[in-house]
């Protein structure tokens, strides 16, 4: 592996390619070693064996498919060049086979990888070991994969699997792309808690959501690449790379005031659990997470990475046709919060939006797409930041909203609002003269008239503005943010 800043210069010449967040992780492990005996991305042979049957071709056990989607231009070339997001090269993928996944057609590259450096991005990187860098202890060593924070219900059980194991513990946090500050952090709050020695691994992981068991046979090939003797998991499952042990039921003692195995308290001292469900609305309220649940550390992390509604970053988007209302309401919105104080609002319409963020663009179709993320991307910084943006584009097409969608709903709540006035109504209007120069053929690709607008099935409120006063719409919106408890009720 070379440390140094330059790509060689046999490299200069081959094309680059940035994989997805799932496909980083999984280079990142493979040349880890973590992921041994892969030594790359797999082929469509060995990726048809695993899904069926959890093995590679050669027999090997293995649970989820490691693959690597490019777009078709890519494969002609006999190796690519993979960066981070950033565009620092990580690797260079020696392509073996091309292939298309037989489900999306998308296509794939298979083939060994070789490091060009180590990855360097995202925070915590200090913590995350090589197996290889990882100094071996002696005897066994207890591993939990997780995703979430480690409550006192989970503290407690690791301590006494670990105790009745006579282990050490490795805590390998699982990262997924959200959160993951927060989640090493939460982790790092209870070492005290946890057994002297313990170590703390963070390890991209992604869980793979639809296939538990595999994620778990996952975790057990992780871990034992770590040194790992056993895993903390909540079920066994046939074939894990090493033994997993499964922690007693606990539960809190309301009488003793101690989380301890279930099989030791009086039934009737038994605490109704703390569900996912009334955790998120205590800290969606911005109420405390109760002691008895988690360390304070823990609780103060939940509060940060959910942020209590009030509080929480949010974008409004209004959709419709051209003369639909949006601005007018968007702009009524904005005025009302700023009323009501409490939160900073920015309204991504209008002249900002055509002067600074989409100076330049046209009215064609790839513009006008580029020009909703554009406002999305902002929007979504808006968002992460904990304010309110308010944007009103016409957003016609279902794949773009979806889109701003998905980058907000990553750092922040998304409302959508469908202005759905009918168009005779907005033509009537016609308030820019826009529809009449439409009908003339003088703008193409105009939106109602001779393009689409791709009518949401997933607006979280519709206005027909033909019926309402602009101060109702105006209005409807509030109601809308107030029961959701982003604002505050007057
Ligand atoms: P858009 O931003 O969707 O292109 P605008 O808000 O710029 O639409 O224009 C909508 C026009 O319709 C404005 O002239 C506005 O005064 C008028 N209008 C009439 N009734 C309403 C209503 N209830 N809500 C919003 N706008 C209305």
């Amino acid at each position: 592996m070379t440390a140094e800043a330059g790509l060689p210069d046999t490299l200069r010449d081959l094309p680059t390619w940035t994989p997805d967040a799932r496909e980083l992780a999984d280079m990142e492990l493979v040349l880890a070693g973590v992921y041994r005996p892969l030594t790359g991305f797999l082929g469509s042979f060995d990726t048809a064996m695993v899904i069926a049957g959890g093995r590679l071709a050669d027999g090997t056990p293995w649970p989820v498919p490691v693959t690597l989607a490019v777009p078709k231009e890519l494969t002609d070339h006999e190796r690519i060049v993979l960066q981070d997001p950033e565009g620092v090269p990580l690797a260079v993928l020696q392509v073996v086979e091309r292939w298309q996944d037989p489900t999306t057609n998308a296509w794939q590259l298979a083939g060994p990888l070789e490091a060009l450096r180590a990855p360097a991005h995202g925070p915590f990187h200090r913590l995350r070991r090589r197996p290889d860098e990882v100094e071996p202890g002696a005897g066994p060593l207890l591993a939990v994969a997780t995703g979430d924070p480690l409550h006192r219900k989970q503290l407690g059980q690791l301590r006494q699997v670990a105790e009745g194991l006579g282990a050490r513990v490795l805590v390998l946090p699982l990262l997924s792309g959200a959160h993951d500050e927060s989640l090493v952090r939460a982790v790092l709050g209870v070492r005290k808690e946890l057994p002297e020695g313990t170590q703390i691994i963070p390890v991209p992981l992604p869980a793979r959501g639809d296939a538990p068991d595999r994620d778990i046979l996952l975790h057990a090939h992780v871990a034992a690449a770590y040194g790992a003797t056993h895993l903390l998991a909540e079920r066994e499952v046939e074939g894990t790379a090493i033994p997993v042990a499964v922690p007693e039921p606990w539960a809190y003692d309301a009488d003793v005031e101690v989380w301890r195995p279930v099989a030791r308290i009086e039934p009737d001292h038994v605490q109704a659990e703390l569900t996912p469900e009334r955790l998120g609305e205590l800290l969606d309220a911005g109420e405390p997470v109760p002691d008895w649940f988690t360390p304070p550390a823990v609780a103060a992390e939940l509060a940060l990475a959910r942020p209590p509604k009030r509080s929480r970053g949010i974008t409004v988007l209004f959709t419709g046709l051209s003369g639909s209302g949006k601005s007018t309401v968007a702009r009524g919105l904005a005025d009302a919060l700023v009323e009501r104080g409490g939160r900073t609002v920015t309204l991504l319409d209008g002249d900002v939006v055509r002067r600074l963020l989409s100076a330049g663009l046209t009215f064609s179709r790839a513009d006008r797409d580029a020009n909703v993320r554009r406002i999305g991307f902002v929007a979504a910084e808006i968002t992460r930041h904990g304010g309110a943006a308010i944007c009103a584009p016409i957003a016609p097409y279902a794949a773009t909203r979806a889109e701003v969608r998905r980058m907000v709903s990553a750092a922040g709540d998304f409302v959508l609002v469908h202005v759905a006035t009918p168009l005779e109504e907005c033509e009537r209007r016609d308030r820019k003269g826009l529809y009449a120069k439409a009908r003339a053929g003088l703008i193409p690709e105009f939106t109602g008239i001779s393009d689409p607008y791709e009518a949401p099935d997933d607006a979280d409120l519709t206005l027909d503005t033909s019926r309402l006063t602009p101060d109702d719409a105006v209005a409807r919106v509030l109601d809308l943010l107030v029961e959701g408890g982003w604002v505050r009720p007057e």
